[in-house]
């Protein structure tokens, strides 16, 4: 996508806290989000893979729990068709945090924009803004119909399609394989039966 490495940074970051922090269906089975300590150790190497050189604490890891059920509206409202739906709780997300854009250059990189909150101690508070902001950019651009809710059946994982032609509808290549395979078995016992 025409996006710039940190807006992708975030929006991926979303996708990856509503996944693994939101209660639902993940390729058919239930899922139900890790508590306590599994917690803070699936979201600090969620951070650590995005850069981050420390740990986050059991605290923050509870705190992220509301952010990720904000996020999941937005998502849940573009794949229902609903837009304006969808612009508001990025609205409202922009708002409680405080959002906005800090230029900055450091370890030796070229000027860049970070997204910070109101709050600039609260870690939590920042990748809650700089997500609804990312978002914010994929709603207010030519991708807004990128965002989506997994469409096979048991499965409500979500996704960011970065695909050329913007086609995806699954979360994983696992859920794509089951429905074709669903699919596939439906058409050969039509034909069986048709004989
Ligand atoms: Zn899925």
């Amino acid at each position: 996508m025409n996006f710039n490495s940190h807006t992708d940074t975030v929006v991926r970051m979303a996708v990856a806290l509503v996944n693994v922090l939101t209660p639902g269906e993940d390729r058919s089975r239930a899922y139900l989000p890790p508590e306590g300590a599994e917690r803070t150790t699936a979201l600090s190497a969620l951070f650590r893979a995005s850069g981050s050189r420390r740990d986050v604490t059991s605290a923050e890891a509870a705190a992220f729990v509301p952010v990720a059920a904000d996020l999941r509206v937005v998502f849940a409202a573009v794949a229902a068709g609903d837009l304006d739906g969808a612009a508001q709780q990025v609205n409202d997300m922009l708002a409680a945090t405080g959002a906005h854009p800090v230029l900055k250059r450091h370890d030796g990189e070229a000027w860049h924009i970070h997204f910070h909150s109101a709050d600039e101690t609260s870690a939590v508070a920042d990748w809650a803004a700089g997500c609804a902001t990312g978002l914010a950019v994929v709603l207010g651009g030519e991708l807004h119909d990128r965002l989506g809710v997994c469409t096979a059946p048991h499965c409500d994982r979500v996704y960011v399609d970065t695909s050329r032609n913007g086609t995806r509808r699954y979360c994983s290549t696992s859920c794509q394989n089951r429905v074709k395979t669903a699919a596939f078995r439906a058409r050969s016992s039509s034909d069986m039966g048709a004989h």
